[in-house]
């Protein structure tokens, strides 16, 4: 850490700042310039908290000099990593589109969704079976039954499952239907206990952007994954709130390279909550795989216009096999395959 003193900083505050770097198990160095004195903190700076010497007397401004997340971060693992889901790869060359429907509804509904999404190519299956909804007397989902269900439609193809995870309470019953992904919604990025409790398992976590998180939250929130043993974390921007109101996120295209610097994670995009219609789907998908996305996680629906959550914007099967097939040329253009 540095601590860079205001210019009029007497001697008796700067020994006291050494004296608490010291205390902290660090060392101190101690630069004297004309203007300023600046004291470095040497050692393991995490112990110490910039905003905390910044309300000592004498200092202008604490700051780190490496990122408070140390697991998820690149600086210590340069290469990117590639998470295993049963054998498919995620965040290697090629894209992986997760598609299905937003919520898990019947079996019909799940084995032509199922159907579907092997049809088309897609590796990966979706569907929500504990849904978090803004009202409360709007369907919450089928819960362990809707987990059943899941299971059973993609067991046909061979599809691995992806299914969102509110409490705690339930990853018992997630181990025992065997989930492969345990995805975290945008609602409980900062759900610390949750965070914990996921990290203690091995199972792969997409880790859904909070609809007003900035992208150092969003990595600290993986870095309580990645600190209870788990580093299969996926991180998927899905939109993010501003104050336009046309459509029902802000996709943040920027996040896909930021992130890709930052982290050295997969990082796919939700294209289907960030427009909020199924005719921004093509678009936002074709926008996220250019910026360099490892996958995308689609909603569609058998027939859309039934759909009990989120109808607007799933995609029908027609529509999901166009995008797929629009899609080869641009990762072709990055370097990626479909
Ligand atoms: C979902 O994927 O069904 C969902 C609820 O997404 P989000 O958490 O991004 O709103
Ligand atoms: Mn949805």
């Amino acid at each position: 850490m540095i601590i860079v003193m205001g210019s009029g900083a007497t001697e008796q505050q700067i020994d006291s700042i050494v004296k608490k770097i010291k205390e902290a198990g660090l060392d101190a160095n101690i630069s004297r310039g004309t203007e300023r004195t600046v004291i470095g903190a040497i050692g393991d700076e995490r112990k110490l908290e910039a905003e905390y010497f910044e309300a000592l007397p004498g200092v202008e401004q604490a700051m780190h000099v490496v990122k408070p997340y140390k697991i998820v971060g690149r600086e210590w693992h340069k290469q990117d990593s590639v998470i295993d889901i049963k054998g498919i790869p995620l965040g290697g060359k090629q894209v992986q589109i997760i598609a299905g429907p937003c919520s898990v509804e019947t079996p019909e509904q799940m084995a032509l969704a199922a159907q579907a999404v092997h049809a088309t190519g897609c590796r990966l299956m979706r569907g929500g079976a504990f849904k978090p909804r803004t009202s409360p007397y709007a369907f919450q989902g089928h819960g362990a039954e809707g987990l059943a269900m899941f299971r059973e439609a993609a067991k046909k193809y061979n599809l691995p499952i992806v299914t969102e995870l509110m409490d705690a309470r339930q990853i018992d019953t997630f181990l025992e239907y065997d989930v492969d992904v345990i995805q975290i919604g945008t609602r409980n990025m900062q759900n610390f206990d949750l965070l914990k409790e996921v990290g203690r398992t091995n199972k792969p976590v997409i880790l859904k952007r909070g609809m007003s998180a900035t992208i150092a939250e969003w990595l600290m929130s993986a870095e309580y994954i990645a600190a209870g043993g788990n580093h299969n974390i996926i991180f998927c921007e899905r939109g993010i709130r501003t104050f336009e109101t046309y459509y029902r996120n802000v996709l943040d295209v920027t996040a896909i390279p930021v992130l890709k610097k930052e982290t050295h994670l997969p990082v796919i995009v939700d294209p289907s909550h960030a427009g909020g219609k199924a005719w921004m789907v093509p678009a936002l998908s074709r926008a996220a795989i250019a910026a360099g996305a490892d996958g995308l996680l689609v909603e569609m629906h058998p027939n859309p216009c039934e759909a009990w959550c989120d109808a607007d914007q799933a995609l029908n099967a027609g529509e999901l096999k166009d995008l797929v097939g629009s899609l080869s040329l641009i990762a072709q253009a990055v370097g990626r395959e479909i």
